[in-house]
């Protein structure tokens, strides 16, 4: 039977592999979904691109396809949420991009960033973040520097720098709306967390003019409303959200006492901290929203290689032909066969942050089979997670009960078992699976009074739980690998 409703609010979710359009009922029942994947540009060793018109392309693609399938006199709000720290700087008067796209695992800027070292504990203080070509602004600051001719276009204030969602509202609205919100802002390497604007001196340390970056809004609000020429009808964009931020409003919403992981392409583990801040040497400190005048903060483990050394066992090594099969070959053994893998596809984000790093598959005999290395990958995902959740447990002092976990591989249960084991601590999947986009649906309905943030809180409930089996063993192991971690990292 069809799900009825009586209001809609639309979402995009704007991810690093494909742009997905949704539209959600006021029991935040989901009624429509449409996906459309897009290219990877890998043009050398360790850097990515993506093509930001094929981006807009799909994404309108999908909206359109969503709008055909629904009322659309019922739409209350449309709720974007997108990947992060993703860079884009466009010509106004073309309306196209000026380069492609520096996705955020690029590292072209590792370079860059060494030599600005000596500015890294006056960036951690004033933003919350390391200095690492993750962040945007050492990847605004390559285009400047590499894009034929565009210095004289930002003189005559022609280009516009923005992360996705900014991209992609100022085509939405058709070229008159030129934003972004604080949780993305938050990722750009050039806002103080504590006021959320940006600042001047961070500014001129990368080289980058204001006239290039968008006005910073709050995540809850109707802040433009769609071009009719370019999406058949006007529509009120009400909610803009990072990714991770919106996966941790589904999962965790305003409370501090809880932790989620989203096992996607990367590994995030991100856990409220309140209205302030909370400092970590090896965490990245982030504005999580803003809401009713308000910055809420969150503290982020962002974990490069979580589900991307499952596709890359299936393109490169070609050992897999799908995800889901890893599930099965992990437990073709009881154990691990001590082999273990260090996924440092592309150097290690937290809490190690060694750029460098490379990965490493160890403990191999002549017996080792496919299934055994299926299972250090996957165990290598638990391990990671481990490893940040150390780190928070060291900051906050509440002891969490569980961790919610939601992306692409809950469905994997060997691996949701196996990182119940090694966290000893409960894992809980959600039956809602699209957190993100849910996350930024939430934001838009309690703009225009759908939710409020208690009511919206109580839509996402718990559909799966795994309980910790054999923690020692799993404690073992991870000492196991963290030893070897640490011992590479030392020698990078
Ligand atoms: P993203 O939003 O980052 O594109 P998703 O949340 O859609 O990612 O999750 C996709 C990731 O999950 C892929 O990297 C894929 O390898 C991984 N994945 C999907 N299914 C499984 C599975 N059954 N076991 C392990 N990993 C899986």
């Amino acid at each position: 039977m069809p799900v009825k409703s009586k209001h809609i609010i639309l979402a995009l979710d704007l991810g690093t592999t494909g742009n997905r359009a949704l539209a959600f009922n006021e029991k935040g029942e989901l009624l429509v979904s449409e996906y459309k994947e897009f290219t990877q540009y890998f043009p050398q060793p360790g850097w990515v691109e993506h093509d930001a018109t094929e981006i807009w392309d799909s994404t309108l693609a999908v909206l359109k396809a969503v709008l055909r399938q629904i009322d659309t006199h019922k739409i209350k709000g449309l709720g974007i949420t997108n990947q992060r720290e993703t860079t884009v700087l466009w010509d106004i008067t073309t309306g196209n991009p000026v380069h492609k796209a520096i996705v955020w695992q690029c590292r072209r800027t590792s370079d860059r960033c060494k030599t600005l070292s000596e500015h890294a504990p006056t960036i951690k203080e004033k933003t919350g973040l390391f200095l690492d070509p993750y962040f945007s602004a050492t990847k605004i600051e390559w285009l400047i520097q590499h894009v034929p001719d565009i210095q004289d276009k930002i003189d005559k204030k022609k280009i516009r720098f923005g992360t996705i969602d900014s991209w992609i509202i100022w085509k939405l609205t058709g070229g008159k709306t030129h934003i972004t919100d604080a949780s993305n802002a938050s990722r750009t390497l050039l806002v103080n967390i504590h006021t959320g604007d940006y600042d001047s001196s961070l500014l001129k340390l990368f080289n980058i003019p204001k006239t290039l970056l968008p006005k910073i809004v709050e995540s809850s609000g109707h802040v433009a409303d769609t071009d009719p020429n370019t999406t058949g009808i006007s529509l009120p964009i009400t909610g803009i959200i990072g990714d991770q931020q919106a996966a941790l409003f589904t999962q965790c919403g305003l409370k501090t006492n809880t932790v989620k992981n989203t096992y996607g392409t990367g590994l995030f583990i991100v856990t409220p901290t309140g209205k302030f801040p909370l400092k970590s040497d090896t965490l990245i400190s982030t504005i999580a929203w803003k809401l009713n005048g308000e910055l809420y903060y969150a503290l982020e483990g962002s974990v490069f290689i979580g589900g991307a050394a499952i596709q890359w066992l299936r393109d490169e090594l070609k050992i897999i032909a799908t995800a889901a099969e890893t599930d099965g070959m992990a437990t073709q053994s009881d154990n691990n066969n001590g082999v273990y893998f260090i996924p440092a596809l592309s150097g290690l984000g937290a809490p190690f942050w060694a750029p460098e790093a490379r990965g490493l598959l160890l403990g191999l005999t002549r017996g080792t089979s496919q299934g055994d290395i299926v299972r250090a990958t996957l165990e290598s995902l638990a391990y990671q997670t481990r490893a940040v959740m150390d780190e928070m447990s060291k900051i906050k002092s509440s002891p969490y009960s569980s961790l919610l976990a939601d992306g692409g591989a809950v469905k994997n249960a060997f691996l949701m078992q196996f990182q119940s084991d090694v966290l000893d601590l409960p894992v809980h999947v959600p039956k809602i699976t699209e957190t993100t986009a849910f996350g930024a649906a939430g934001m838009a309905g309690i703009a225009v009074g759908l939710w409020t943030v208690e009511s919206f809180s109580k839509l996402n409930t718990i559909e799966k739980k795994y309980t910790p089996n054999n923690p020692p063993s799993a404690n073992a192991t991870y000492k196991i690998w963290r030893r070897a971690v640490d011992t590479m990292i030392q020698n990078c």
